[in-house]
């Protein structure tokens, strides 16, 4: 299977976008395609090489690491049902688009990515093959029959919630029917959801996703996932578990919680009493052989003192932390509803900086958001001046559709959207480019996941996040090493071992 990372966010709220090698994209994803070579891959569509009968699908995912996760969890529930994932397109009897609804025009550009597959299907179908088309993901929850609609080469459409029944929507597509698959499902998708095998597990590295928590109640004005992805809801810790132990036991090393909002992650423990994700983290941490974790992606109203705990006790938690604000303006945090101020905002950093010294702070900052003043933003830079992030996110307001953001009448001028996020982007990147410098010289411990573009070379992730480029035997991937940071790239570092 290939992933195509068009662009990556947990939630509406880290509206992250990273370039390659400059993500937080463990090893398991071990293909980036571009977007141009997947449209010169469906152009070129011919029939399979091999003529065999095995059934192959091609996965292209859009989105954030919750599209990912979700990605693979569909590729096992098909692999039950006699499905082969496969790299390229033009083998593939299934094509699937794991969609994403948080980037402007969401829609219109999977309906341009239909228009050419229609061309694909067109070409195989008088060659003698056929391809079903499926739309799973957050712009078929939004969208639904619509797609088939505009789209009458598709034959599935199927919601994040309902993605376990794909086999049997792709048994019924197989019989002519259109099948859109968008109700909320009362059973629990994860309870019907195969686990992949050992060597699926192995195949996608020695990192993985695992979702905790899908959905928000939070309804920020700007935001699409409380429509798209539904309530919050929790996985209970018995899954969580019982996944973890399953990935470690297959090589995984590391593992990064996901949610939407990971940490309003709550669920009943093994002592009966309600869990929060620090007591969850405190449980996994137990698990030998699972030597890191993460999660992603976090909201500064959840951050509970148990959870900075955990990241003061557990050595295992690395100390990285995604924690989203968009704005520094109190009276713009209170219009995209965001329910927290910016001294909450700076006072709990604080917490978390006094729990573990050595953590190193990511974000999120959205620039123009209707009503924004010229000092509005200006309290957003001195905010930034103030956190000093190690890694940030930044966009453009862009207007979602449905959002009590889009309905507002003083939206901010393209050209002051752009000089505003010109500045907020310079002054990130220093700050990031002085965190990276800070680095050159210590000896920090770094998991080696895949590897490098040059022979001989690895690249693993600092306890920090940052890539990290050094010499290793292939032989090493999946230990946690010693190694000196010698010096900065572009978005990672180089390293020796010690
Ligand atoms: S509505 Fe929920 S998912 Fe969207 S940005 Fe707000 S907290 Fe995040």
């Amino acid at each position: 299977m290939r992933i195509e990372i068009v662009n990556s966010s947990v939630s509406g709220q880290c509206a992250l976008k990273q370039g390659a090698g400059g993500g937080i994209f463990p090893s398991g994803i071990d293909l980036i395609q571009t977007r141009a070579q997947m449209n010169t891959d469906i152009a070129n569509a011919a029939p399979a090489a091999d003529g065999s009968n095995t059934r192959k699908v091609y996965v292209k995912t859009y989105g954030c690491q919750m599209n990912v996760y979700d990605s693979e969890r569909m590729a096992d529930a098909l692999s039950k049902d006699g499905y082969q994932t496969t790299d390229n397109p033009q083998d593939a009897d299934l094509l699937l688009l794991n969609t994403c609804h948080i980037r402007e025009k969401a829609a219109e550009k999977v309906y341009s990515e239909l228009g050419r597959i229609r061309q694909m299907k067109q070409t195989l179908a008088e060659q003698g093959r056929e391809l079903m088309v499926g739309v799973a993901g957050c712009v078929a929850q939004a969208e639904g029959q619509e797609i088939i609609r505009r789209a009458p080469i598709v034959d599935i459409v199927i919601g994040p919630q309902t993605y376990h029944r794909l086999p049997q929507a792709i048994a019924r597509a197989r019989k002519g029917e259109k099948v859109v698959e968008t109700e909320y499902a009362i059973e629990d998708k994860f309870e019907h959801l195969p686990q992949p095998d050992r060597k699926v597990i192995a195949k996608r590295g020695v990192s993985a996703f695992l979702t905790v928590q899908e959905g928000c109640d939070k309804f920020c004005t700007f935001c699409v996932v409380p429509y798209t992805r539904g309530s919050e809801v929790s996985r209970s810790v018995a899954q969580i578990d019982t996944e973890a132990r399953m990935l470690v036991a297959a090589g995984v090393r590391e593992i990064t919680l996901l949610g939407q909002n990971v940490n309003a992650w709550h669920g009943q423990g093994n002592d009966g009493t309600e869990w929060g994700l620090g007591a969850l983290l405190r449980q996994l941490s137990q698990i030998d052989g699972l030597e890191r974790l993460r999660y992603t992606t976090s909201h500064p109203r959840d951050m509970d003192d148990a959870l900075i705990g955990a990241h003061h006790d557990l050595q295992k938690l690395m100390p990285y932390l995604h924690l989203p604000i968009q704005s520094g303006s109190n009276s713009v945090l209170k219009a995209m509803n965001r329910r927290h101020t910016v001294k909450d905002y700076l006072d709990l950093i604080g917490r978390i900086r006094q729990a573990r010294p050595d953590i190193a702070l990511s974000g999120d900052f959205i620039v123009g958001f209707p009503g924004e003043t010229d000092e509005d933003f200006e309290d957003t830079m001195r905010l930034v001046e103030t956190v000093r992030y190690a890694q940030a996110f930044s966009f453009k307001y862009s207007p979602r559709p449905g959002t009590p953001g889009a309905e507002r009448d003083d939206h901010i001028a393209e050209d002051v959207k752009s000089q505003r996020l010109q500045r907020l982007q310079a002054l990130l990147r220093e700050h990031q480019i002085a965190f990276a410098d800070g680095c050159v010289g210590q000896t920090i411990d770094l998991l080696l996941e895949k590897p490098g573009r040059d022979p001989g070379q690895l690249i693993g992730r600092s306890p920090w996040l940052q890539p990290v480029i050094v010499n290793a035997n292939p032989s090493q991937i999946g230990d946690i090493v010693k190694v000196r940071i010698t010096r900065t790239g572009t978005n990672s570092l180089y390293a020796d071992c010690v």
